[in-house]
């Protein structure tokens, strides 16, 4: 990569490297030595800077806060076979910050600077990519708007930033999940598919709800309805129904995953049908009774595969079979694993090297 943009940096003087613990990588605590950070103001971009990770000072007034233009995306990259590190899919990445960014009424961000930040930030911190089996370097990038206005309206100034924290295994405990048929994550029109702070948070007390009851999280369904599957959680959605590979089409209410495009693409290659369409929990619960569902799992950038072991579905649990090492969501699994780590072909040249 050719680097166009002057980044000012700082590096830190006291490296924080030396506390972690390699073997003991618990997911969102520990934050590598530097980030990235730029400014927009007066229509534009200013100047990219890498400073050591740090707190930062916003207006109390800040729009962000009050009003919710604050988006965020999640990438990993992963340390390769012959020592160098490389990105899973980045581009998919940026094209959905900057979608999520139109939603907000926020500004895009070039190619440019996403790819050179991360790619400064990453080489700075390179001693910071894990290199145990499973792990990766999680990248948080996010933008948010910093106007101290409290008029309700779109801010003219926004701050991109990015940190990166190293992730170990994510250790896939087969979860408990029920349908959510009073709650609603999103709604058609909304803005579910972007990946946008106040989606999160109103999904937080329903999920709560769930957890107090012994689940581990929902199963959104529609906002009209209530009767067909949106996500699992923060996750995409998708069952092995008789053979063929089931989920939800997108819309304006479910979240474009990578891993989940990613999923599709690899069952496509081993021949497997998909089909992206309506899925009811109707469809589900007589599929399960009928020893028709294979599987079901959540699919995302944490966890990559998350298996469902049990579905609630109108006060009852039904556990669904048992997978066997053969399982599509195994197979998938390691496929994408060895993607990720450089052993195995990239055909659809997802990896970008760094
Ligand atoms: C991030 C996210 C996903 C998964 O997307 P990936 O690109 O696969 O990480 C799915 N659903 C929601 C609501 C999300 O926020």
């Amino acid at each position: 990569m050719i680097d166009i943009l002057p980044i000012r940096t700082q590096r830190t003087t006291a490296s924080r490297l030396t506390d972690l613990d390699p073997a003991n990588l618990e997911f969102g605590k520990v934050y590598s030595d530097h980030m990235f950070a730029v400014d927009y103001h007066n229509g534009e971009w200013q100047e990219a800077q890498i400073v050591p990770y740090g707190d930062m000072a916003v207006s109390p007034a800040n729009s962000a806060l009050h009003y919710g233009q604050s988006i965020f995306e999640g990438m990993k990259a992963y340390h390769q076979n012959d020592g160098g590190v490389a990105l899973f899919r980045p581009l998919d990445n940026w094209a959905r910050l900057n979608a999520s960014a139109d939603r907000m009424c926020m500004p895009n961000i070039s190619e440019e600077l996403l790819m050179q930040g991360l790619s400064e930030l990453i080489r700075i911190d390179s001693a910071w990519v894990p290199t145990s089996e499973g792990s990766s370097l999680y990248i948080r990038p996010f933008m948010f708007a910093t106007d101290g206005f409290i008029g309700v309206r779109p801010s003219e100034s926004y701050r991109f930033m990015i940190f990166t924290c190293p992730v170990g295994l994510y250790y896939n405990k087969p979860l408990r999940v029920r349908f959510e048929q009073k709650y609603v994550r999103s709604a058609e029109g909304g803005a579910g598919y972007a990946k946008a702070a106040g989606n999160y948070g109103g999904a937080m007390y329903p999920t709560k709800l769930a957890q107090k009851e012994g689940y581990n999280q929902l199963i959104w369904t529609d906002a009209t309805e209530h009767q067909y599957v949106e996500e699992s959680g923060t996750m995409n959605a998708i069952f092995v129904i008789d053979g063929r590979v089931v989920t939800p089409a997108l819309s304006t209410s479910i979240l474009d995953g990578v891993t989940r495009r990613s999923v599709l693409q690899l069952a496509r290659d081993m021949g497997i049908p998909v089909e992206e369409r309506k899925v009811s929990s109707r469809e589900i619960m007589e599929a399960l009774a009928a020893g028709k569902l294979e599987e079901a799992f959540g699919a995302g950038t944490a966890a990559t595969i998350a298996p469902i072991a049990t579905i609630g579905y109108e006060g009852n649990d039904y556990d669904l079979p048992k997978v066997g090492p053969n399982a599509f969501s195994k197979r998938v699994g390691a496929a994408l694993d060895a993607i990720r780590s450089g052993e195995g072909a990239d055909v659809h040249n997802w990896m970008v090297r760094l």
